[in-house]
């Protein structure tokens, strides 16, 4: 029985599937501040014009260029493993697949797209790449990209997370990157902040907002600005996951997946798995597809479809997007990469047609799921990643009350040797689930009331 499928690198998948291209209804354009949408010129200054045109491409197939090839070959294709100990433990008739993304040196799926975003700026002739992290992860897979690719890396990291996470921190400075607390004194942003607040632990907005502010005011045009998650690129970048996915799967000897599983924060591990597996819904294919949130931070379950910015300063466009606002602060769950007030516009759209079936899970349940995987298949998860995990369970429990041997596939996104606090804080019984109080979500959807507003289109075939 074999418990992993491996692709050899020539069998890497050469390109990346775009979903813009298939979705019945089509997401709606960026908005600028003025209500119109938003020019390719326009974003000019914060991301080089090789990304701003993948970003409003409509091609279903996009070649990755050989520069990146290499560069992903140094981990990739990853493996896809069969979750044999963790079906025993369940006694479940259910298969459980996973494709493993924590065997990047990172550790997560997010290099996928940091090479690919760094090398696009870097054939665009950009040296410098600016951007923000909470707690670290996005930061340490652009820091790794750059240093492989010979660009100069600096992230604006939020400040409580800057004080009490080190390790991420040293990874980015391991790989070379300039990594600063924000709010800082090197921008305008950041001062006026400071001046306000001098002890404020900081915020992924300010963080954004001091990172766009370097990229466009830096007067040699040798600076960009890079964003992690939630745009149409990123997205795209990481469907090689879910097109790799596919193939191992036809190797294990499986014809056809029933249920498709990611956590979303932003979206992107989300996407890059599924979104191979939409379109096959698309052309008929009956296939649950659900992307997964933690109740506290309740986008996709309970956030209005509006067009929001994408940070809490408002520098971004208006995205068509699920959002709780701009300026919604979610509570302090140890899954740091859940905690997005916004949803990646493809994944908004899908879910508007009705081909994803969004789920909320509590904190508690995830931290139990991470346990036993790590204690059945060893691999100890990402905070993030126990939420997949915690979906697959109650699915695999499921399919043992039905009696049917379902196929079910979940992405594991990233390791979380770098988050062992969070499970200190849970075997100490520190752990509280938080469900967010409808009256808390009214509150910051008063700031985005007098946003214009998105066309809600639905096919109704789904
Ligand atoms: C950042 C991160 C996430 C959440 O971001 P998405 O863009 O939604 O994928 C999930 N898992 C891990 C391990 C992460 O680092």
């Amino acid at each position: 029985m074999p418990t992993k499928a491996f692709l050899t690198e020539d069998e890497m998948p050469r390109q990346w599937y775009n979903l813009a291209a298939d979705l019945p209804s089509p997401p709606q354009p960026p908005l600028g501040p003025d209500g119109n949408p938003v020019s390719p010129d326009m974003l000019a200054p914060v991301f080089p014009m090789n990304l701003i045109e993948q970003e409003v491409s409509q091609e279903r197939w996009i070649t990755i260029p050989e520069g990146i090839l290499e560069i992903l070959w140094r981990w990739r294709p990853s493996p896809l493993h069969r979750a044999y100990a963790l079906e025993k433990a369940l006694g479940t008739p259910a298969k459980i697949y996973y494709k493993n993304e924590s065997v990047s040196p990172p550790g997560s799926h997010k290099p996928n797209t940091a090479v690919a975003q760094a090398w696009y700026n870097k054939e665009f002739g950009i040296k410098n790449i600016v951007t923000e992290t909470g707690a670290g992860q996005w930061g340490s897979a652009l820091a790794f990209a750059c240093s492989l690719l010979g660009l100069h890396c600096k992230v604006y990291m939020v400040r409580i997370s800057f004080d009490q996470k080190p390790f991420r921190k040293i990874m980015m400075q391991t790989w070379g990157a300039t990594c600063i607390a924000s709010p800082s004194n090197q921008t305008q942003a950041g001062r006026s902040i400071l001046d306000q607040m001098p002890d404020t632990p900081g915020s992924l907005g300010i963080a954004i907002s001091e990172a766009v502010e370097e990229a466009v005011t830096d007067k040699s045009g040798e600076t960009r600005y890079a964003l992690g998650s939630v745009l149409n690129h990123v997205m795209l970048h990481q469907t090689i996951i879910g097109l790799e996915a596919k193939k191992q799967l036809q190797k294990m000897g499986e014809k056809k997946v029933d249920i498709v599983i990611g956590c979303a924060g932003g979206g992107s591990n989300f996407a890059g798995l599924s979104f191979p597996f939409v379109n096959d819904k698309i052309n008929g294919a009956n296939i649950e597809i659900i992307p997964v949130e933690p109740f506290s931070c309740p986008t996709m379950t309970k956030g209005p479809f509006i067009y929001d910015h994408g940070d809490t300063a408002k520098m971004t466009p208006l995205l068509p997007m699920h959002s709780l606002g701009h300026d919604f602060i979610p509570p302090p769950i140890h899954a740091g990469g859940l905690r997005y007030h916004g949803m990646a516009p493809l994944v908004s759209q899908a879910i508007i047609e009705g081909l994803l079936t969004p789920r909320a899970m509590h904190q508690l349940e995830c931290y139990q799921a991470a346990v036993l995987f790590a204690r059945t298949e060893g691999i100890i998860c990402a905070p993030e990643t126990s939420h997949a995990i915690a979906a697959t369970i109650q699915e695999a429990n499921k399919a043992k009350e039905e009696g049917k041997e379902k196929v079910i596939l979940f992405n594991m996104s990233g390791h979380g040797l770098m988050d062992m606090a969070g499970y200190q804080s849970y075997f100490a019984g520190q752990l509280v689930d938080y469900e967010l109080p409808e009256h808390e979500m009214g509150d910051a959807l008063k700031a985005v009331e007098n946003l214009p507003k998105p066309k809600i289109v639905k096919t109704g075939k789904w």
